[in-house]
């Protein structure tokens, strides 16, 4: 399929819609700020991957993250999607080398993934997925699962280099209400999608890919949308995220390091900040003129 984009389909004869994802300069420009060991890398094109995907079957708005903290080797995982399709991501780990498994239970396992969805409008909400299924498509069908009692199927594959991810969603009841049948459908395009490989998506181009699954279905595909990736930081974020800190914090850092120089985890982007003109804000001082 086209890099770097997604495309949505749209079963003609069944209450089932789909996106299927590829990711290739988007996920090297995300992990380009940062020398990461490869299961990093690749955990990190999973998180990308369904963070775009998840991103795309929600209306909304905004942006999308998942984030997993607090584990002994990884201390943070996230990725971050908006609803205009640029994507980013960051990790913070240790004790890990390229020789490593990127063995999603082994390093993830115990974890919790959070999920936030920050509309531009309104309030953000939250939702919390355990991660104590094999993989995190699993646990994000768990998630679903929970969440709308509608199947989700969610394969998500990355090598360090591509990312892609499939995702296969009944909707609500439309075109067929007989729940019998509806849970038919459901088997039999969940069966045939589970047979997709990554090097099939890869290769093959959309119509092509949908034709060679679904042979005897009619499916509607939509035109590709491009993702990229794209960071929001700024140097008035990261002056706000210093003022956050509270007077007594900030004054401490000052003494240690009264040029402030910080750089952005997501794009490695560094901001020189005037920590003099930064307390003053802290304490509400007028801005001079
Ligand atoms: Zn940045």
């Amino acid at each position: 399929m086209q890099p770097d984009s997604s495309s949505r389909f749209l079963m003609a004869n069944a209450d089932i819609r789909g996106y299927m994802l590829q990711l290739n300069k988007t996920y090297a420009d995300s992990l380009s700020a940062t020398d990461y060991p490869r299961p990093i890398r690749i955990l990190l094109g999973e998180f990308l991957a369904a963070a775009a995907l998840l991103s795309e079957t929600i209306k909304f708005k905004g942006r999308l993250l998942l984030q997993v903290k607090g584990l002994e080797k990884i201390t943070l995982l996230a990725a971050e999607a908006s609803s205009e399709r640029s994507l980013r991501c960051v990790a913070r780990f240790q004790d890990l080398t390229d020789d490593d498994a990127p063995d999603f239970e082994a390093l993830l396992g115990t974890g919790t993934l959070v999920v936030t969805i920050e509309p531009e409008q309104g309030e953000r909400y939250q939702s919390l997925v355990p991660l104590t299924a094999p993989s995190l498509a699993q646990c994000l069908e768990f998630y679903f699962g929970q969440s709308d009692q509608l199947g989700t199927q969610i394969m998500l594959h990355s090598d360090g280099e591509t990312a892609t991810g499939f995702l296969l969603q009944q909707l609500p009841a439309q075109l067929e209400t007989d729940d019998a049948k509806r849970s038919d459908h459901w088997q039999h395009f969940s069966i045939l999608a589970a047979t997709l490989t990554q090097a099939e998506q890869i290769a093959l181009p959309e119509a092509t890919l949908l034709k060679r699954l679904f042979v005897e279905d009619v499916v509607e595909l939509f035109p590709p949308k491009a993702h990229r990736f794209a960071c929001t930081c700024s140097r008035e974020r990261m002056a706000n995220a210093l003022i956050a800190l509270g007077e007594a914090e900030l004054q401490s850092l000052l003494a240690e390091q009264p040029e402030l120089t910080l750089n952005c985890e997501f794009c490695g982007a560094q901001y020189a900040l005037d920590g003099e003109a930064i307390a003053a804000e802290a304490r509400g001082d007028r801005p001079a003129h």
